[in-house]
Protein backbone atom coordinates (compact mmCIF):
# COMPACT_ATOMS: atom_id res chain seq x y z
CA UNK A 1 0.00 0.00 0.00
CA UNK A 2 2.73 2.46 0.70
CA UNK A 3 4.33 1.86 -2.86
CA UNK A 4 0.61 2.84 -3.78
CA UNK A 5 0.72 6.23 -1.95
CA UNK A 6 4.14 6.72 -2.56
CA UNK A 7 2.98 6.77 -6.51
CA UNK A 8 0.70 10.05 -5.67
CA UNK A 9 4.33 11.51 -4.57
CA UNK A 10 6.08 10.95 -7.57
CA UNK A 11 6.90 12.58 -11.04
CA UNK A 12 3.39 13.80 -13.10
CA UNK A 13 1.32 12.64 -9.89
CA UNK A 14 2.92 15.32 -7.78
CA UNK A 15 2.57 17.82 -10.37
CA UNK A 16 -1.36 17.13 -10.09
CA UNK A 17 -1.18 17.36 -6.53
CA UNK A 18 0.23 20.97 -6.97
CA UNK A 19 -3.07 21.75 -9.66
CA UNK A 20 -5.39 20.05 -7.14
CA UNK A 21 -4.50 22.04 -4.94
CA UNK A 22 -4.70 25.29 -6.68
CA UNK A 23 -8.14 24.67 -7.76
CA UNK A 24 -9.29 23.87 -4.15
CA UNK A 25 -7.77 27.20 -3.04
CA UNK A 26 -10.42 28.32 -5.63
CA UNK A 27 -13.23 27.05 -4.78
CA UNK A 28 -12.66 28.08 -1.02
CA UNK A 29 -11.94 31.49 -2.50
CA UNK A 30 -15.12 31.52 -4.83
CA UNK A 31 -17.59 30.54 -2.17
CA UNK A 32 -16.29 33.01 0.34
CA UNK A 33 -16.76 35.73 -2.07
CA UNK A 34 -20.65 34.47 -2.76
CA UNK A 35 -21.01 34.25 1.10
CA UNK A 36 -20.37 37.80 1.38
CA UNK A 37 -21.79 38.83 -1.42
CA UNK A 38 -24.89 36.58 -0.42
CA UNK A 39 -24.96 38.79 2.92
CA UNK A 40 -24.21 42.31 1.29
CA UNK A 41 -27.30 41.60 -0.97
CA UNK A 42 -29.96 40.09 1.59
CA UNK A 43 -28.87 43.26 3.49
CA UNK A 44 -29.27 45.71 0.78
CA UNK A 45 -32.30 44.23 -1.29
CA UNK A 46 -34.51 42.62 1.56
CA UNK A 47 -33.32 44.27 4.69
CA UNK A 48 -32.53 41.12 6.39
CA UNK A 49 -29.30 40.32 8.51
CA UNK A 50 -27.46 37.21 8.06
CA UNK A 51 -24.23 35.93 9.93
CA UNK A 52 -21.73 35.05 7.69
CA UNK A 53 -21.84 31.37 8.18
CA UNK A 54 -25.02 31.34 6.96
CA UNK A 55 -23.90 32.70 3.77
CA UNK A 56 -21.35 30.14 3.63
CA UNK A 57 -24.50 27.39 4.14
CA UNK A 58 -26.48 29.17 1.81
CA UNK A 59 -23.96 29.46 -1.17
CA UNK A 60 -23.44 25.71 -0.74
CA UNK A 61 -26.41 24.67 -0.75
CA UNK A 62 -26.87 26.57 -3.90
CA UNK A 63 -23.86 25.26 -5.73
CA UNK A 64 -24.45 21.41 -5.02
CA UNK A 65 -27.68 22.40 -6.38
CA UNK A 66 -29.10 20.84 -2.78
CA UNK A 67 -31.78 23.76 -2.34
CA UNK A 68 -33.17 23.22 0.93
CA UNK A 69 -35.45 25.95 0.27
CA UNK A 70 -34.76 27.69 3.83
CA UNK A 71 -33.39 30.34 2.94
CA UNK A 72 -34.27 32.55 -0.69
CA UNK A 73 -34.32 35.85 -2.06
CA UNK A 74 -37.43 37.12 -2.76
CA UNK A 75 -36.42 40.12 -5.29
CA UNK A 76 -35.62 39.82 -9.04
CA UNK A 77 -32.09 40.88 -8.36
CA UNK A 78 -31.63 38.26 -5.96
CA UNK A 79 -33.34 35.00 -8.07
CA UNK A 80 -30.64 35.97 -10.38
CA UNK A 81 -27.55 36.21 -8.12
CA UNK A 82 -29.06 32.88 -6.72
CA UNK A 83 -29.08 31.62 -10.26
CA UNK A 84 -25.52 32.43 -10.97
CA UNK A 85 -24.24 30.92 -8.14
CA UNK A 86 -26.09 27.66 -8.65
CA UNK A 87 -24.68 27.71 -12.09
CA UNK A 88 -20.98 28.56 -11.46
CA UNK A 89 -21.88 25.52 -8.63
CA UNK A 90 -22.55 23.06 -11.79
CA UNK A 91 -19.66 23.97 -13.12
CA UNK A 92 -16.85 24.59 -11.09
CA UNK A 93 -18.09 21.77 -8.50
CA UNK A 94 -19.81 19.38 -10.23
CA UNK A 95 -18.42 19.29 -13.67
CA UNK A 96 -14.64 20.28 -13.63
CA UNK A 97 -14.26 18.49 -9.89
CA UNK A 98 -15.15 15.13 -10.80
CA UNK A 99 -13.64 15.27 -14.01
CA UNK A 100 -10.05 16.96 -13.11
CA UNK A 101 -9.69 14.18 -10.38
CA UNK A 102 -10.50 11.44 -12.56
CA UNK A 103 -8.01 12.86 -15.53
CA UNK A 104 -5.42 13.85 -13.21
CA UNK A 105 -5.27 10.53 -10.74
CA UNK A 106 -7.31 8.21 -11.24
CA UNK A 107 -7.17 7.68 -14.84
CA UNK A 108 -3.15 7.91 -15.06
CA UNK A 109 -2.97 5.26 -11.73
CA UNK A 110 -5.51 3.20 -13.56
CA UNK A 111 -3.17 3.48 -16.84
CA UNK A 112 -0.05 2.71 -14.65
CA UNK A 113 -1.46 0.01 -13.09
CA UNK A 114 -2.29 -1.77 -16.23
CA UNK A 115 0.72 -0.63 -18.29
CA UNK A 116 3.39 -1.66 -15.29
CA UNK A 117 1.94 -4.50 -14.07
CA UNK A 118 5.01 -7.04 -13.79
CA UNK A 119 5.27 -10.24 -15.55
CA UNK A 120 4.48 -13.42 -13.65
CA UNK A 121 5.09 -15.80 -15.91
CA UNK A 122 7.04 -16.28 -19.58
CA UNK A 123 5.07 -17.41 -22.65
CA UNK A 124 4.86 -20.67 -23.41
CA UNK A 125 7.18 -21.12 -26.15
CA UNK A 126 9.96 -19.58 -24.30
CA UNK A 127 13.02 -21.51 -24.45
CA UNK A 128 16.82 -21.79 -24.68
CA UNK A 129 16.97 -18.40 -22.38
CA UNK A 130 19.29 -17.68 -19.56
CA UNK A 131 17.86 -17.44 -16.18
CA UNK A 132 19.49 -14.92 -14.28
CA UNK A 133 18.93 -14.47 -10.66
CA UNK A 134 20.16 -11.82 -8.61
CA UNK A 135 20.75 -8.64 -10.49
CA UNK A 136 23.84 -6.83 -9.53
CA UNK A 137 26.82 -5.48 -11.24
CA UNK A 138 28.18 -8.93 -12.60
CA UNK A 139 24.76 -9.79 -13.74
CA UNK A 140 24.38 -6.47 -15.43
CA UNK A 141 27.72 -6.68 -17.22
CA UNK A 142 26.74 -10.64 -17.94
CA UNK A 143 23.26 -8.85 -19.74
CA UNK A 144 25.31 -7.04 -22.15
CA UNK A 145 27.57 -10.00 -23.10
CA UNK A 146 24.59 -11.99 -23.56
CA UNK A 147 22.90 -9.14 -25.70
CA UNK A 148 26.08 -8.87 -27.92
CA UNK A 149 25.56 -12.84 -28.69
CA UNK A 150 22.30 -12.81 -28.99
CA UNK A 151 21.39 -14.79 -26.75
CA UNK A 152 18.09 -14.76 -24.59
CA UNK A 153 17.72 -13.86 -21.24
CA UNK A 154 15.38 -13.47 -18.38
CA UNK A 155 15.71 -11.61 -15.16
CA UNK A 156 13.84 -13.09 -12.18
CA UNK A 157 13.19 -10.46 -9.22
CA UNK A 158 11.49 -10.32 -6.22
CA UNK A 159 11.04 -7.04 -5.94
CA UNK A 160 8.30 -5.38 -7.54
CA UNK A 161 10.31 -1.76 -8.19
CA UNK A 162 13.14 -3.35 -9.34
CA UNK A 163 11.42 -5.87 -12.16
CA UNK A 164 9.21 -2.37 -13.36
CA UNK A 165 12.44 -0.27 -13.57
CA UNK A 166 14.34 -3.64 -15.70
CA UNK A 167 11.81 -3.89 -17.17
CA UNK A 168 11.05 -0.38 -18.29
CA UNK A 169 14.68 -0.50 -19.36
CA UNK A 170 13.65 -3.33 -22.09
CA UNK A 171 14.29 -6.36 -20.47
CA UNK A 172 12.67 -9.23 -20.18
CA UNK A 173 11.82 -9.59 -16.31
CA UNK A 174 9.61 -12.10 -14.37
CA UNK A 175 8.76 -10.93 -10.97
CA UNK A 176 8.63 -13.77 -7.99
CA UNK A 177 10.47 -14.95 -5.72
CA UNK A 178 13.21 -17.40 -7.00
CA UNK A 179 13.03 -19.95 -4.31
CA UNK A 180 9.22 -20.47 -5.05
CA UNK A 181 8.43 -23.27 -7.48
CA UNK A 182 5.46 -21.74 -8.98
CA UNK A 183 8.03 -18.57 -9.85
CA UNK A 184 10.61 -21.07 -11.58
CA UNK A 185 7.52 -22.68 -13.52
CA UNK A 186 6.45 -19.25 -14.30
CA UNK A 187 9.97 -18.57 -15.58
CA UNK A 188 10.12 -21.92 -17.89
CA UNK A 189 13.34 -23.13 -15.72
CA UNK A 190 12.69 -26.40 -17.55
CA UNK A 191 13.05 -25.03 -20.82
CA UNK A 192 15.76 -22.55 -20.11
CA UNK A 193 19.29 -23.15 -21.36
CA UNK A 194 21.08 -22.11 -18.23
CA UNK A 195 20.64 -20.41 -14.60
CA UNK A 196 22.32 -17.82 -13.17
CA UNK A 197 22.18 -18.27 -9.44
CA UNK A 198 24.00 -14.85 -8.12
CA UNK A 199 22.23 -14.46 -4.32
CA UNK A 200 23.44 -15.33 -1.16
CA UNK A 201 25.06 -18.61 -0.21
CA UNK A 202 21.70 -19.79 1.26
CA UNK A 203 19.02 -18.49 -0.99
CA UNK A 204 21.07 -20.15 -3.78
CA UNK A 205 21.27 -23.59 -2.04
CA UNK A 206 17.59 -23.19 -1.75
CA UNK A 207 17.13 -22.28 -5.48
CA UNK A 208 19.39 -24.96 -6.49
CA UNK A 209 17.25 -27.39 -4.92
CA UNK A 210 14.03 -26.19 -5.87
CA UNK A 211 14.87 -26.02 -9.38
CA UNK A 212 16.49 -29.12 -8.98
CA UNK A 213 13.47 -30.66 -8.12
CA UNK A 214 11.35 -29.43 -11.58
CA UNK A 215 13.85 -29.94 -13.94
CA UNK A 216 17.80 -30.82 -14.88
CA UNK A 217 18.38 -26.81 -16.24
CA UNK A 218 22.38 -26.31 -15.66
CA UNK A 219 23.04 -24.19 -12.75
CA UNK A 220 25.98 -21.99 -12.62
CA UNK A 221 26.57 -20.51 -9.04
CA UNK A 222 28.50 -17.57 -7.42
CA UNK A 223 29.63 -18.41 -3.71
CA UNK A 224 31.14 -16.52 -1.55
CA UNK A 225 32.47 -18.34 0.78
CA UNK A 226 34.83 -21.29 -0.79
CA UNK A 227 33.72 -23.59 1.84
CA UNK A 228 29.76 -23.44 0.69
CA UNK A 229 31.03 -25.03 -2.56
CA UNK A 230 30.76 -28.38 -2.06
CA UNK A 231 27.02 -27.69 -0.14
CA UNK A 232 26.18 -26.17 -3.44
CA UNK A 233 27.13 -28.83 -5.83
CA UNK A 234 25.19 -31.22 -3.44
CA UNK A 235 22.13 -28.91 -3.69
CA UNK A 236 22.32 -29.55 -7.57
CA UNK A 237 24.58 -26.46 -9.16
CA UNK A 238 26.88 -27.67 -11.82
CA UNK A 239 29.35 -25.09 -11.52
CA UNK A 240 29.93 -23.09 -7.98
CA UNK A 241 32.55 -19.96 -8.71
CA UNK A 242 34.18 -18.71 -5.77
CA UNK A 243 34.52 -14.96 -7.20
CA UNK A 244 36.13 -13.02 -4.42
CA UNK A 245 38.78 -15.60 -4.48
CA UNK A 246 39.55 -16.30 -7.93
CA UNK A 247 39.24 -12.14 -7.71
CA UNK A 248 41.83 -11.91 -4.68
CA UNK A 249 44.08 -15.12 -6.74
CA UNK A 250 44.22 -12.91 -9.94
CA UNK A 251 45.24 -9.43 -8.36
CA UNK A 252 47.97 -11.33 -6.37
CA UNK A 253 49.33 -12.71 -8.97
CA UNK A 254 49.48 -9.57 -11.09
CA UNK A 255 51.16 -8.04 -7.99
CA UNK A 256 54.23 -10.18 -7.84
CA UNK A 257 56.49 -11.03 -10.20
CA UNK A 258 58.01 -14.06 -8.61
CA UNK A 259 58.08 -16.96 -11.11
CA UNK A 260 56.19 -14.85 -13.10
CA UNK A 261 52.90 -17.58 -14.22
CA UNK A 262 51.37 -16.93 -17.51
CA UNK A 263 47.27 -16.48 -16.51
CA UNK A 264 45.16 -18.66 -19.31
CA UNK A 265 42.79 -16.31 -19.83
CA UNK A 266 40.47 -18.40 -22.49
CA UNK A 267 41.10 -21.83 -24.77
CA UNK A 268 39.70 -22.78 -27.99
CA UNK A 269 40.31 -26.23 -28.08
CA UNK A 270 43.83 -26.90 -27.70
CA UNK A 271 44.65 -23.28 -28.33
CA UNK A 272 45.24 -21.21 -25.62
CA UNK A 273 45.35 -17.17 -24.85
CA UNK A 274 46.99 -16.12 -21.80
CA UNK A 275 48.79 -13.60 -20.81
CA UNK A 276 52.42 -13.31 -18.40
CA UNK A 277 54.07 -10.04 -17.13
CA UNK A 278 56.92 -8.99 -18.87
CA UNK A 279 58.68 -8.15 -15.34
CA UNK A 280 60.32 -11.18 -14.60
CA UNK A 281 60.92 -12.88 -17.68
CA UNK A 282 64.60 -12.21 -19.49
CA UNK A 283 62.89 -10.09 -21.76
CA UNK A 284 62.30 -6.86 -20.29
CA UNK A 285 63.90 -4.04 -22.48
CA UNK A 286 64.00 -6.18 -25.41
CA UNK A 287 62.11 -5.68 -28.70
CA UNK A 288 59.38 -7.96 -29.77
CA UNK A 289 62.18 -9.60 -32.77
CA UNK A 290 65.24 -9.50 -29.97
CA UNK A 291 62.83 -11.44 -27.61
CA UNK A 292 62.33 -14.18 -30.06
CA UNK A 293 59.62 -15.77 -28.09
CA UNK A 294 58.34 -17.65 -31.22
CA UNK A 295 61.46 -19.46 -32.11
CA UNK A 296 62.16 -20.33 -28.40
CA UNK A 297 58.60 -21.55 -27.45
CA UNK A 298 56.28 -21.35 -30.30
CA UNK A 299 54.47 -19.13 -28.93
CA UNK A 300 52.97 -16.01 -30.59
CA UNK A 301 52.45 -12.66 -28.89
CA UNK A 302 49.36 -11.48 -30.08
CA UNK A 303 48.70 -8.48 -27.55
CA UNK A 304 50.57 -6.35 -25.29
CA UNK A 305 48.53 -4.63 -22.06
CA UNK A 306 50.18 -1.64 -20.71
CA UNK A 307 48.03 0.34 -17.77
CA UNK A 308 44.33 -0.76 -19.72
CA UNK A 309 45.57 -0.35 -23.10
CA UNK A 310 45.79 -3.54 -25.40
CA UNK A 311 47.74 -3.12 -28.50
CA UNK A 312 49.48 -5.24 -31.21
CA UNK A 313 53.48 -5.14 -31.18
CA UNK A 314 55.55 -4.60 -34.20
CA UNK A 315 58.59 -6.12 -34.45
CA UNK A 316 60.44 -3.34 -32.90
CA UNK A 317 57.91 -3.16 -30.07
CA UNK A 318 59.82 -2.67 -26.71
CA UNK A 319 58.49 -5.06 -24.20
CA UNK A 320 58.28 -2.57 -21.13
CA UNK A 321 58.57 -4.13 -17.76
CA UNK A 322 54.94 -3.04 -16.65
CA UNK A 323 53.07 -4.69 -19.42
CA UNK A 324 51.52 -7.67 -20.01
CA UNK A 325 51.82 -9.75 -23.47
CA UNK A 326 48.78 -11.57 -24.33
CA UNK A 327 50.22 -14.51 -25.95
CA UNK A 328 48.59 -17.54 -28.24
CA UNK A 329 49.22 -21.37 -28.16
CA UNK A 330 48.92 -24.78 -27.01
CA UNK A 331 49.71 -26.07 -23.49
CA UNK A 332 52.96 -27.52 -23.90
CA UNK A 333 54.53 -23.94 -25.25
CA UNK A 334 53.03 -22.23 -22.52
CA UNK A 335 54.90 -24.85 -20.18
CA UNK A 336 58.15 -24.17 -22.15
CA UNK A 337 57.53 -20.31 -21.93
CA UNK A 338 57.04 -21.18 -17.88
CA UNK A 339 60.75 -22.60 -17.64
CA UNK A 340 62.35 -19.69 -19.71
CA UNK A 341 60.21 -17.21 -17.17
CA UNK A 342 60.67 -19.50 -13.97
CA UNK A 343 64.29 -19.38 -13.75
CA UNK A 344 64.18 -15.41 -13.27
CA UNK A 345 63.98 -15.15 -9.50
CA UNK A 346 63.54 -11.57 -8.01
CA UNK A 347 62.93 -9.91 -4.66
CA UNK A 348 59.51 -9.07 -3.91
CA UNK A 349 57.47 -7.71 -1.01
CA UNK A 350 54.03 -6.32 -1.22
CA UNK A 351 51.35 -4.08 0.07
CA UNK A 352 47.88 -5.46 0.65
CA UNK A 353 45.14 -2.33 1.22
CA UNK A 354 41.86 -4.15 2.57
CA UNK A 355 41.77 -7.37 4.05
CA UNK A 356 38.13 -8.83 2.96
CA UNK A 357 37.39 -11.44 1.18
CA UNK A 358 39.05 -10.47 -1.93
CA UNK A 359 41.99 -9.01 0.17
CA UNK A 360 42.45 -12.23 2.27
CA UNK A 361 42.36 -14.43 -0.91
CA UNK A 362 45.34 -12.23 -2.33
CA UNK A 363 47.32 -12.91 0.79
CA UNK A 364 46.85 -16.54 1.06
CA UNK A 365 47.95 -16.36 -2.68
CA UNK A 366 51.16 -15.04 -2.00
CA UNK A 367 51.69 -16.69 1.26
CA UNK A 368 51.70 -19.99 -0.60
CA UNK A 369 54.46 -18.65 -2.89
CA UNK A 370 56.49 -17.49 -0.03
CA UNK A 371 56.10 -13.76 -1.34
CA UNK A 372 56.15 -11.86 1.99
CA UNK A 373 53.31 -9.03 2.42
CA UNK A 374 51.71 -6.63 4.58
CA UNK A 375 48.42 -6.49 5.73
CA UNK A 376 46.67 -3.14 6.07
CA UNK A 377 42.97 -2.95 7.06
CA UNK A 378 41.00 -0.53 9.56
CA UNK A 379 39.11 -3.27 11.49
CA UNK A 380 40.29 -6.84 11.40
CA UNK A 381 38.59 -9.58 9.31
CA UNK A 382 36.54 -11.61 11.97
CA UNK A 383 36.61 -14.46 9.25
CA UNK A 384 40.07 -14.78 8.57
CA UNK A 385 42.48 -16.84 11.29
CA UNK A 386 45.21 -17.24 8.77
CA UNK A 387 46.51 -13.15 8.94
CA UNK A 388 47.84 -10.87 11.08
CA UNK A 389 46.84 -7.18 9.56
CA UNK A 390 48.17 -4.00 10.43
CA UNK A 391 45.24 -1.97 11.90
CA UNK A 392 45.29 1.55 10.37
CA UNK A 393 43.19 3.54 8.04
CA UNK A 394 45.23 2.93 4.79
CA UNK A 395 44.32 6.97 3.57
CA UNK A 396 46.58 8.18 6.30
CA UNK A 397 49.91 8.30 4.35
CA UNK A 398 52.01 7.89 7.76
CA UNK A 399 50.14 4.60 7.64
CA UNK A 400 51.46 3.77 4.40
CA UNK A 401 54.88 4.64 5.33
CA UNK A 402 55.30 3.00 8.22
CA UNK A 403 54.09 -0.44 6.72
CA UNK A 404 57.06 0.19 3.92
CA UNK A 405 55.31 1.79 0.98
CA UNK A 406 58.38 3.02 -0.31
CA UNK A 407 60.70 -0.04 0.04
CA UNK A 408 57.25 -2.32 -1.85
CA UNK A 409 57.72 -3.62 -5.28
CA UNK A 410 54.11 -4.16 -5.49
CA UNK A 411 50.48 -3.24 -4.07
CA UNK A 412 46.93 -4.62 -3.68
CA UNK A 413 44.40 -2.00 -3.49
CA UNK A 414 41.38 -4.05 -2.51
CA UNK A 415 38.65 -1.80 -0.53
CA UNK A 416 34.99 -2.26 -1.01
CA UNK A 417 35.07 1.53 -1.75
CA UNK A 418 35.90 2.66 -5.44
CA UNK A 419 36.32 6.08 -4.41
CA UNK A 420 38.83 4.79 -1.90
CA UNK A 421 41.02 3.04 -4.55
CA UNK A 422 41.40 5.71 -6.57
CA UNK A 423 42.54 8.20 -3.43
CA UNK A 424 44.85 5.19 -2.29
CA UNK A 425 45.82 4.10 -5.80
CA UNK A 426 46.96 8.28 -6.63
CA UNK A 427 48.22 8.55 -2.84
CA UNK A 428 50.64 5.64 -3.33
CA UNK A 429 51.42 6.38 -6.68
CA UNK A 430 52.98 9.85 -5.37
CA UNK A 431 54.67 8.12 -2.64
CA UNK A 432 56.27 5.38 -4.66
CA UNK A 433 56.58 6.36 -8.48
CA UNK A 434 57.79 2.75 -9.18
CA UNK A 435 55.43 0.34 -7.42
CA UNK A 436 53.16 -1.74 -9.78
CA UNK A 437 50.20 -1.39 -8.26
CA UNK A 438 47.30 -3.73 -9.01
CA UNK A 439 43.88 -2.21 -8.17
CA UNK A 440 40.17 -3.63 -8.04
CA UNK A 441 37.27 -1.49 -9.53
CA UNK A 442 33.71 -2.75 -8.22
CA UNK A 443 32.06 -1.20 -10.88
CA UNK A 444 32.85 -1.37 -14.23
CA UNK A 445 32.50 2.49 -14.60
CA UNK A 446 35.72 2.98 -12.51
CA UNK A 447 38.44 1.31 -14.57
CA UNK A 448 39.21 4.28 -16.34
CA UNK A 449 40.11 6.44 -13.56
CA UNK A 450 42.04 3.65 -11.40
CA UNK A 451 44.29 3.90 -14.32
CA UNK A 452 43.78 8.08 -14.59
CA UNK A 453 45.50 7.53 -11.01
CA UNK A 454 48.30 5.49 -12.03
CA UNK A 455 47.54 1.79 -11.71
CA UNK A 456 49.76 -0.79 -13.85
CA UNK A 457 46.57 -3.18 -13.88
CA UNK A 458 42.87 -2.75 -12.89
CA UNK A 459 40.54 -5.51 -12.61
CA UNK A 460 36.74 -5.19 -12.21
CA UNK A 461 34.67 -7.09 -10.27
CA UNK A 462 31.72 -7.09 -12.85
CA UNK A 463 33.75 -8.13 -16.16
CA UNK A 464 35.77 -10.77 -14.54
CA UNK A 465 32.45 -12.50 -13.19
CA UNK A 466 30.69 -11.74 -16.23
CA UNK A 467 33.53 -13.14 -18.13
CA UNK A 468 33.57 -16.54 -16.15
CA UNK A 469 29.59 -16.65 -16.21
CA UNK A 470 29.39 -16.39 -20.02
CA UNK A 471 32.22 -18.68 -20.74
CA UNK A 472 30.19 -20.88 -18.69
CA UNK A 473 26.96 -20.76 -20.40
CA UNK A 474 28.90 -20.89 -23.85
CA UNK A 475 30.15 -24.78 -22.58
CA UNK A 476 33.89 -23.33 -21.48
CA UNK A 477 35.92 -24.11 -18.85
CA UNK A 478 38.58 -21.56 -18.37
CA UNK A 479 37.92 -18.24 -18.18
CA UNK A 480 39.02 -14.62 -19.61
CA UNK A 481 39.60 -12.11 -17.36
CA UNK A 482 41.62 -8.73 -18.58
CA UNK A 483 39.53 -5.76 -18.52
CA UNK A 484 38.27 -4.36 -21.90
CA UNK A 485 39.31 -7.10 -24.36
CA UNK A 486 37.55 -10.38 -25.61
CA UNK A 487 39.07 -12.92 -27.68
CA UNK A 488 35.47 -14.80 -29.14
CA UNK A 489 34.96 -17.05 -32.07
CA UNK A 490 32.91 -16.82 -34.69
CA UNK A 491 32.02 -19.11 -37.95
CA UNK A 492 34.24 -17.57 -41.18
CA UNK A 493 31.08 -15.41 -42.71
CA UNK A 494 30.26 -16.70 -46.28
CA UNK A 495 31.07 -13.27 -47.90
CA UNK A 496 34.70 -14.05 -46.80
CA UNK A 497 35.42 -17.46 -48.29
CA UNK A 498 37.72 -17.68 -50.67
CA UNK A 499 39.60 -14.62 -49.72
CA UNK A 500 43.21 -14.29 -48.15
CA UNK A 501 43.19 -12.73 -44.65
CA UNK A 502 44.22 -9.30 -46.34
CA UNK A 503 41.20 -8.98 -48.68
CA UNK A 504 38.81 -9.80 -46.22
CA UNK A 505 39.53 -6.54 -44.45
CA UNK A 506 38.11 -7.72 -40.86
CA UNK A 507 40.77 -5.45 -39.50
CA UNK A 508 40.29 -2.27 -40.89
CA UNK A 509 36.38 -2.62 -41.27
CA UNK A 510 35.64 -4.10 -37.23
CA UNK A 511 38.96 -3.20 -35.53
CA UNK A 512 39.43 -6.96 -34.69
CA UNK A 513 42.62 -8.94 -35.32
CA UNK A 514 42.44 -12.81 -36.26
CA UNK A 515 44.59 -14.62 -33.60
CA UNK A 516 43.87 -18.17 -35.04
CA UNK A 517 42.05 -20.08 -37.48
CA UNK A 518 40.16 -23.24 -36.68
CA UNK A 519 40.72 -25.37 -39.48
CA UNK A 520 38.17 -28.26 -40.40
CA UNK A 521 39.83 -31.90 -39.63
CA UNK A 522 41.61 -32.30 -36.35
CA UNK A 523 44.61 -30.37 -37.46
CA UNK A 524 46.37 -27.40 -34.72
CA UNK A 525 44.42 -24.34 -35.03
CA UNK A 526 46.88 -21.77 -37.52
CA UNK A 527 47.76 -19.33 -34.46
CA UNK A 528 48.46 -15.53 -36.33
CA UNK A 529 47.98 -16.80 -39.74
CA UNK A 530 49.79 -14.65 -42.03
CA UNK A 531 47.79 -12.05 -44.37
CA UNK A 532 48.07 -14.21 -47.63
CA UNK A 533 46.54 -17.27 -45.68
CA UNK A 534 43.22 -17.91 -48.09
CA UNK A 535 40.52 -18.17 -45.25
CA UNK A 536 38.15 -21.37 -46.82
CA UNK A 537 34.77 -22.76 -46.18
CA UNK A 538 34.42 -24.65 -42.49
CA UNK A 539 36.62 -22.30 -40.98
CA UNK A 540 36.80 -20.67 -37.92
CA UNK A 541 37.60 -17.21 -37.00
CA UNK A 542 39.35 -16.44 -33.37
CA UNK A 543 39.02 -13.02 -33.07
CA UNK A 544 40.46 -10.27 -30.25
CA UNK A 545 39.18 -7.00 -29.76
CA UNK A 546 37.43 -4.59 -27.22
CA UNK A 547 33.82 -5.23 -26.59
CA UNK A 548 32.55 -2.73 -28.85
CA UNK A 549 34.74 -4.12 -31.56
CA UNK A 550 33.14 -7.30 -31.36
CA UNK A 551 29.63 -5.83 -31.58
CA UNK A 552 30.66 -4.40 -34.66
CA UNK A 553 32.41 -7.13 -35.98
CA UNK A 554 28.91 -8.41 -34.98
CA UNK A 555 27.30 -6.02 -37.45
CA UNK A 556 29.22 -5.80 -40.48
CA UNK A 557 29.34 -9.48 -40.74
CA UNK A 558 25.74 -10.60 -39.80
CA UNK A 559 24.66 -13.56 -41.78
P1 LIG B 1 35.47 -7.94 -0.17
O1 LIG B 1 35.01 -9.07 0.68
O2 LIG B 1 34.76 -7.82 -1.45
O3 LIG B 1 36.95 -7.84 -0.30
P2 LIG B 1 35.01 -6.21 2.01
O4 LIG B 1 34.02 -5.13 2.17
O5 LIG B 1 34.86 -7.39 2.89
O6 LIG B 1 34.99 -6.61 0.50
O7 LIG B 1 36.51 -5.71 2.16
C1 LIG B 1 36.93 -4.43 2.10
C2 LIG B 1 37.87 -4.20 3.26
O8 LIG B 1 38.51 -2.95 3.06
C3 LIG B 1 37.17 -4.16 4.58
O9 LIG B 1 37.76 -5.09 5.46
C4 LIG B 1 37.38 -2.71 5.04
O10 LIG B 1 37.60 -2.64 6.44
C5 LIG B 1 38.63 -2.32 4.30
N1 LIG B 1 38.78 -0.88 4.14
C6 LIG B 1 37.88 -0.01 3.63
N2 LIG B 1 38.37 1.25 3.64
C7 LIG B 1 39.62 1.18 4.20
C8 LIG B 1 40.63 2.13 4.49
N3 LIG B 1 40.49 3.44 4.22
N4 LIG B 1 41.77 1.68 5.05
C9 LIG B 1 41.94 0.37 5.33
N5 LIG B 1 41.03 -0.55 5.05
C10 LIG B 1 39.87 -0.17 4.51
ZN1 LIG C 1 43.06 -13.24 5.71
Amino acid sequence: FAAELAYFFRGQARKNIKILTFYCSFLTLLVMTYAALFRFLMWELEGRDYSFITGIYWTITAMSTLGYGDITFSSDPGFLFSAIVTLSGVVFMLILLPFGMISLFLAPWIEQRLRYRATMALPAETSGHILIFGFDSVTRTLTRHLQNRRTPFVIVSPDHEQAIALEEEGLQVVYGTPTDAKALRGARVEAAGHIIANLSDPENTNLCLTARSLCDTPIATLVNEPEHQDLLRLAGADQSIPLKNILGHYLASRATTRGALAHVLDSFGSLQIAEIPVQGTPFVGQTLAQAQVRQRTGLAVIGLWERGRFTTPQADTILSPKALMVLAGTAEQLKALEKVTGEEESEDRILILGHGRIGCAAASFLERRSVPFILIDCQSNPDCLDHVAVIGDATSPKVLRESGIQEAKGLIVTTNDDSTNIFLTLASRHINPDIRIVARANREENVEQLYAAGADFVVSNASVGANILSNIIEGKESIFLTEGINVFRRDLPPELIGKSIQDSRIRPRSGCSIVALERDDDQDPLVVPPPETILAKGMGLILIGSPEQEQVFSRTFRH
